[in-house]
């Protein structure tokens, strides 16, 4: 089948497949590695307001928990599969290790459109789902976390009900919590700054000047916001534009400004599901555009942060001959198809599984304070994830650079060596 049409995790296994035969990994340990250890799928009857029971379909899938508990995200999605999830729970196998967390990877979900649901409706959701699941999941086995349409509001609720079902008070069996309930200072800035300061590390590698630099950005969500606001603020680069999908319409649009958009701004006019409104925009003198103008703007660095598979290969041809790092923001943006057609151009890459690893390196901080019951402050959060994430990126780039080869076959090289060193060690292989 062409790279191009493989669906998620079919693309995570054909990225897989191929550095694993670049490493020559024994092909039991392959087959460990290319479908997950555990899959849960699951019915949640909810009580509705108007009284009447609809069922959602629900997912939770550990994919290795060599290096320590399972960690990943639960979306909210209506066209959410078993298949994504199975592909993103991989990724943050891949991405745990690379960041050299003590974790493994997860991923759950919900086949459901939060923005249709009441906050009633959601909460019962959200307990339905840890009913369903909470016997295989908790701090010391899967650690779950928010994702695309899931809210710290929503960790909440699910902690409390695991808490409840637990009979003890279990902050750490969840992350990406209010502050409130044992959040940590930073976590919703984490993943866009972090996006940022592999940015600034891959500048200062292909000797770009950040305050002379420009971005163009996918999305405009929590990754995304927190980007678009940590390149402007601390690199001092302009966004040229952000986009997002409009439910009302059905569609996604490029939202750009002559002079740069002010993120800031924009958070003022944007929902909760990242939807920036179209006529406050026009009147602040923002150009609207089609969905995929972000993808050709003479940009410096793209920075796919929406959803998976928005650069492949009917469009990666038309990105333009000034972009020099595409930065992945999102999970799996990039098709193989997509992904072969940088290389050829000589894009650097900041793969996802790095680029995006700051969100997940700040739960892993959340459940350190929430274990030792004592917090840092907004400073010292950033600052660990910072130095995290920057020796990450070094770590990467240094094969990279020694065996003269993509960034992300080096980063595949790291992730794979480690999560197979821990099964050897524990004898599992
Ligand atoms: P979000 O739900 O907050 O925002 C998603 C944004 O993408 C919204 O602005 C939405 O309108 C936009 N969007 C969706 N489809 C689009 C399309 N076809 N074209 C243009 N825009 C579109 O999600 P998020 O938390 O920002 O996550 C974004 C991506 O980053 C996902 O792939 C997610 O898995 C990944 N990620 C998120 C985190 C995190 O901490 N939030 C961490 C690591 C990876």
């Amino acid at each position: 089948m062409p790279a191009n049409h493989l669906n998620a995790f079919e693309m995570a296994q054909h990225q897989f497949d191929a550095i694993a035969a670049k490493l020559n990994i024994d092909s039991a340990v392959r087959e460990v590695l290319r479908f997950p250890e555990r899959e849960f799928r699951f019915q949640i009857p909810v009580r509705m307001d108007n009284g009447k029971i609809r069922v959602f379909f629900g997912f939770r899938v550990q994919h290795n928990d060599a290096r320590g508990p399972s960690k990943g995200g639960i979306r909210f999605a209506a066209n959410e599969t078993l298949d994504t999830v199975r592909a993103l729970a991989m990724w943050m196998t891949w991405k745990t290790a690379v960041a050299d967390i003590p974790l493994g990877g997860g991923k759950g979900g919900v086949v459901v459109d939060p923005s249709q649901l009441s906050v009633g409706e959601k909460e019962r959701l959200c307990r339905g789902w840890i009913d369903q699941v909470w016997h295989d999941i908790g701090p010391r086995v899967d650690v779950p976390a928010p994702d695309v349409g899931t809210t710290p509001q929503m960790m909440a609720w699910m902690m409390d009900e695991y808490s409840k079902l637990a009979g003890h008070y279990s902050p750490s069996a969840i992350t990406g919590k209010p502050l409130g309930v044992g959040g940590s200072l930073g976590r919703t800035e984490a993943t866009g700054f972090g996006v940022v300061d592999t940015i600034r590390e891959a500048m200062k590698h292909l000797r770009i000047k950040p305050d002379k630099s420009t971005a163009a950005i996918q999305g405009f969500g929590n990754v995304a916001q927190y980007a678009a606001i940590a390149f402007k603020k601390t690199l001092g680069g302009k966004v040229l534009c952000v986009s997002c999908y409009d439910r009302n319409d059905q569609k996604s649009y490029t939202f750009s400004r002559r002079d740069g958009i002010d993120p800031e701004f924009l958070q003022t006019i944007t929902d909760q599901y990242g939807t920036i409104d179209k006529e406050k925009a026009k009147d602040a003198g923002y150009t609207i555009e089609d969905a995929d103008a972000w993808l050709t703007k003479d940009a410096d660095v793209l920075i796919p942060a929406a959803i998976e598979g928005q650069i492949n290969g009917d469009n990666a041809s038309r990105i333009s001959p000034q972009v020099k790092i595409v930065a992945e923001g999102a999970n799996g943006p990039t098709t193989p198809e997509a992904d072969a057609i940088l290389q050829q151009r000589n894009i650097f890459n900041i793969p996802d599984f790095l680029c995006n690893a700051g969100g997940v390196i700040c739960s892993y901080f959340e459940g350190v304070q929430n274990d030792m019951n004592y917090y840092w402050d907004h400073e010292a959060v950033l600052r660990r994830l910072d130095q995290k994430i920057t020796k990450a990126f070094h770590g990467v780039l240094d094969v990279a650079v020694k065996r003269d080869m993509y960034m992300r076959d080096a980063s595949y090289i790291i992730a794979i060596d480690r999560v197979v060193e821990a099964m050897e060690l524990r004898g599992w292989i």
